[in-house]
């Protein structure tokens, strides 16, 4: 048997399962006679005060563990225990005569139903930190034991309907092979924090504690978002060996961590990391890379319920710039629209969001809080002059570039004129990422200091194919001869102003389609931190000569299959045996490459 769910953080587990039931705390309602409402509210304030005891301290363990950032979801919880107007309403119901329990979680549905109707699956994710807050609370009110994990003994497969971001952080480190949950998405709370500390993780897996009975065995591949109830002796041995493969490439590939990136000929390529939570800085140079070459700064305002303030943006990325110590840094202004909303963005409907108003333009169209956000980075700079740079994501214009332009010159003005410590020397590029950027991107090079190319939105805007729509996912085809032209079009035209070009698309993720890129005259190349290690290996594997030759004639291909297919023979043969097509899918058009 097999159960689907979705892949919220890579990696191959196999072992015993530990069944989390669900968490029942009845609480039922009873009457508080006037004599004993004082003492109610007492033991109320109590649980209360407890909570935000064991909150804040959990909040300081994920904060030296995995960031400020993530630590700010147990702020939120707190403030959830301070909202003055739960507190009046839970007074009034005890005062007229109601149990404190009864109606303290009356008021917290009423809290969550209002997120489950939202447009926002960030702001639908809330809700599990709603429950999450209510159950603690509740826990202290009616003398409950936390559900604690006492049976993790042994090394196991975590399987619940449903953990609260603080249960999943309170789990010993070491004993979690993997979580399987049944609800949750990619941004659930627990998915991040599943991934922030290298733990596989499946969540959205219907039916998963039916499938799995106390005593049984899983085995679960966090790439794919797959989980298999007892697997049998093959099975068993096909995830092992897997497992073990994923175990000998990283040592193949920790034994080049810090070498650069370099042909057999000579020509050296930069190699960022990709990142989306400021807590994952150290990841990028565990995996050897060169510096962060797109750090996507959404997470900051998507999260939450209103707009992230300067000072609250600039300690951020000033922890990621130092982080970083001198490694260059590469932050996209915010890429907000599309399906990435938040409600108090104002966003109105929209029939086609991905042709709407999204990326620059809402940018554009919201300019305090690009300002805001470009007068943190400017600020941030300051701790390393020079290695901060910039850029926009979405371009369709040189209007928009020169309008953005003109605001970043007006946020420098602002701060040398209040005598505020900046980097004025910032450089300031644009993500390629529609047709339009390809075909100006001469005259686009004559305003922007490089061009990172984001791929995922390129090929989907050329092809005209939703990159997230699943029944187009055999047709979305980043090898299409139309959008390797498109590269090599926009390569050409910032060489001949000078200027340097990235790819940080998932294409740059894929080491057989990076030899390509690096043969269509990319000069850098970002991607996630599991991939960099196995580009790093096949950039150092290859000529740039062949490399050169093989795009040469992948471009003249008339469709996508023949450059698969040129792909499959030639660059395969040119990389080491565990980078092989055979074993990893990829630019295959097979399932997505395992990582190390
Ligand atoms: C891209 O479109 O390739 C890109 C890197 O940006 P995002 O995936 O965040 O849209
Ligand atoms: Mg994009």
């Amino acid at each position: 048997m097999r159960l689907d769910g979705i892949a919220a953080s890579p990696g191959i587990a196999i072992g015993p399962v530990l069944r989390i039931e669900p968490e029942v705390l009845s609480v039922r309602e009873t009457e508080v006679a006037p004599a004993e409402q004082e003492t109610e509210l007492e033991s109320f304030r109590l649980a209360l005060e407890d909570s935000r005891g064991e909150l804040a301290s959990i909040r300081d363990s994920i904060a030296v563990e995995l960031g400020e950032q993530e630590a700010a979801i147990y702020d939120a919880h707190l403030m959830l225990l301070d909202d003055p107007e739960m507190l009046a309403a839970v007074e009034r119901g005890v005062r007229a005569g109601r149990n404190a329990a009864w109606v303290f979680q009356g008021v917290m549905a009423s809290v969550a139903a209002r997120f489950e109707k939202v447009d926002d699956e960030y702001l639908r994710e809330r809700r599990a930190d709603i429950l999450d807050c209510e159950r603690r609370v509740l826990r202290h009110l009616l003398g409950a034991d936390r559900r604690v994990l006492l049976q993790l003994d042994e090394p196991s497969v975590v399987v619940a309907h449903d953990l609260g971001p603080s249960e999943v952080a309170q789990l010993p480190r070491g004993r979690v092979l993997a979580f399987v949950l049944e609800v949750g998405g990619r941004t659930s709370h627990g998915a991040i924090v599943a991934r922030g500390r290298g733990i596989p993780a499946v969540v959205s897996v219907k039916g998963a504690l039916q499938a799995m009975p106390a005593g049984s065995r899983a085995a679960v591949d966090g790439f794919r978002g797959v989980v298999e109830p007892d697997p049998d002796a093959a099975r068993t041995a096909h995830y092992e060996s897997r497992r073990e493969r994923l175990r000998a490439q990283s040592s193949a590939l920790e034994a080049m961590r810090s070498e650069p990136a370099v042909t057999l000929d000579g020509r050296r390529i930069d190699l960022g990391a990709n990142l989306e939570l400021p807590g994952d800085a150290p990841l990028a140079l565990e995996s050897g890379a060169d510096g962060i070459g797109l750090f996507r700064t959404e997470f900051f305002y998507l999260n939450r319920f209103e707009k992230p303030t300067e000072d609250e943006q600039y300690r951020t990325y000033r922890g990621v710039i130092e982080r970083m110590a001198g490694r260059p840094v590469i932050f996209r202004t915010m890429d907000l629209g599309g399906d990435k909303v938040a409600s108090y963005l104002g966003v109105t409907h929209e029939t086609n969001p991905f042709l709407g108003l999204r990326g620059i333009r809402l940018a554009l169209a919201s300019p305090d809080m690009f300002r805001t956000q470009i007068r943190a980075l400017y600020r941030a700079a300051a701790h390393a002059p020079g290695r901060v740079r910039m850029m926009f994501p979405m371009v369709s214009s040189v209007d928009e570039l020169l309008r953005s332009l003109e605001l970043c010159a007006e946020v420098r003005a602002d701060l040398a004129r209040d005598d505020v410590a900046h980097d004025p020397g910032v450089e300031v590029g644009i993500m390629i990422e529609t047709p339009s950027a390809v075909w100006m991107a001469d005259a686009l090079a004559r305003h922007a200091a490089f061009f990172s190319i984001g791929s995922n939105d390129l090929v989907q805007y050329t092809l005209a194919m939703d990159r997230d729509n699943e029944r187009l996912a055999g047709l979305y085809e980043p090898l299409d001869p139309s959008v390797l032209r498109s590269i090599e079009h926009t390569v050409r035209a910032a060489h001949a102003a000078g200027r340097w070009v990235g790819v940080c698309g998932e294409m740059a993720g894929d080491p057989h389609t990076a030899v390509l890129l690096l043969g269509l005259g990319v000069d850098e190349l970002s991607m996630s931190c599991y991939d960099l290690p196995r580009v790093k290996a096949a950039v150092r594997a290859v000529r740039l000569a062949d490399a050169r030759a093989i795009a040469e004639q992948a471009v003249r291909c008339d469709s996508a299959g023949p450059v698969r297919a040129l792909v499959r023979e030639r660059v395969d043969a040119l990389l080491p045996g565990y980078l092989a097509l055979e074993h990893n899918g990829g630019a295959n058009g097979a399932p997505a490459p395992e990582r190390a």
